[in-house]
């Protein structure tokens, strides 16, 4: 074994709720689990606003702050927590080989994947053009930039909802496009979003180009009825449409869904691989809640130490 590869019992991918939690359940069952953090440390709660409904925190709890003590936990029982991302990974035979940050290798007996769901984009030129110019994921991360300005909000779900009402409380006017009749977030955030003064929601349009050179100055948007161009003067614009599981390096040797989520045996986190495991957002796409994201990861985690 050479000095860049180590051999462990259970490698965790992730630190949103469902690997922290996979990971307190290893470590108090002396599974020694190693948990490599991925792109996003603390995952999508990171990004958010406070989080209101999990249970146990009656007056909330910023995000961040949640996740730290997630960790905290997960430290106090031994989980080895690094930062790293797992950039290749081979589920062909037991014990499993996952490469990190493409230089070292852990050879694993149990992994248990949580590595979660990153954001969608629209995937036009010039959102890639402006993205960090303008153009952005995350209002609690950017809104801060388009203080008193006015900004654009695509999308319609409860993502789109909420950033649309976060940014309401910081910028002059929002935009919210979205590309049906209806909203698909639930009611209790449509209502919030029709309580919202500074909130415009234009039904039935489709962005057709974000405008400006080198940052955001408008948007070209089309009337999907009338077929009607329409421009909105605007100075942030803000991508809130769903998400897509972090699942590339498993693509061939999992079982995934058409959307590329992680196919689990029924009431289990049982991948198509005996042995690999998988939590949380990356093979729900139902739920996708923090609560349900832990839930699932303490199921891993039993599963894991039960296989052995
Ligand atoms: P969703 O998939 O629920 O919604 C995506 C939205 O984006 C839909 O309105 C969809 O339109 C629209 N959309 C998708 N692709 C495009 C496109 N190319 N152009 C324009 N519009 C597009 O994703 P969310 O991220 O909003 O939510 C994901 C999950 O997380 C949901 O289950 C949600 O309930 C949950 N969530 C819960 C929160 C909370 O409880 N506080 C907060 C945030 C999310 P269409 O409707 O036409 O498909």
């Amino acid at each position: 074994m050479t000095e860049n590869t180590e051999r462990i019992k259970c490698l965790i991918l992730g630190s949103g709720p469902a690997g922290l939690t996979a990971a307190i359940y290893t470590s108090r069952a002396d599974l020694k689990p190693v948990l490599y953090e991925g792109l996003q440390p603390g995952g999508q709660l990171t990004i958010t606003t406070d989080v209101e409904n999990f249970p146990g925190y009656p007056d909330g709890v910023n995000g961040t702050e949640m996740m730290e003590q997630f960790k905290r936990q997960a430290e106090r029982f031994g989980t080895d927590i690094r930062w790293g991302l797992a950039t290749s990974a081979d589920l062909s035979q037991r014990p499993f080989k996952v490469i990190i940050d493409e230089e070292k290798t852990i050879i694993a007996d149990i992994i248990i994947i949580a590595t979660g769901s990153s954001a969608q984009w629209l995937n036009i030129e010039s959102e890639r053009r402006l993205n960090g110019f303008g153009v952005s994921a995350c209002a609690i991360c950017d809104g801060f930039f388009y203080r008193g300005l006015d900004v654009a909000v695509v999308g319609g779900g409860d993502t789109a909802a909420e950033e649309a009402t976060y940014l309401s409380k910081i910028c002059r006017k929002v935009h919210m496009i979205v590309r049906r009749d209806v909203l698909r977030a639930s009611k209790a955030m449509q209502q919030r979003v029709f309580d919202t003064p500074n909130i415009e929601i234009h039904f039935n349009h489709v962005t057709k180009e974000i405008l400006g050179e080198k940052t955001v100055n408008g948007v070209l948007m089309t009337n999907v009825k009338t077929g009607e161009d329409v421009k909105l003067d605007i100075s942030g614009f803000f991508v809130a449409i769903g998400h897509k599981p972090n699942t590339d390096i498993f693509e061939g040797q999992l079982e995934l869904d058409e959307n590329g989520y992680i196919i689990t045996k029924p009431g289990s986190t049982q991948t198509s691989v005996e042995g690999v495991f998988a939590a949380g957002d990356v093979q729900d796409h139902v739920f996708m809640q923090a609560i349900t994201a832990a839930g699932s990861g303490c199921m891993a985690a039993i599963e894991a130490e039960r296989s052995l």
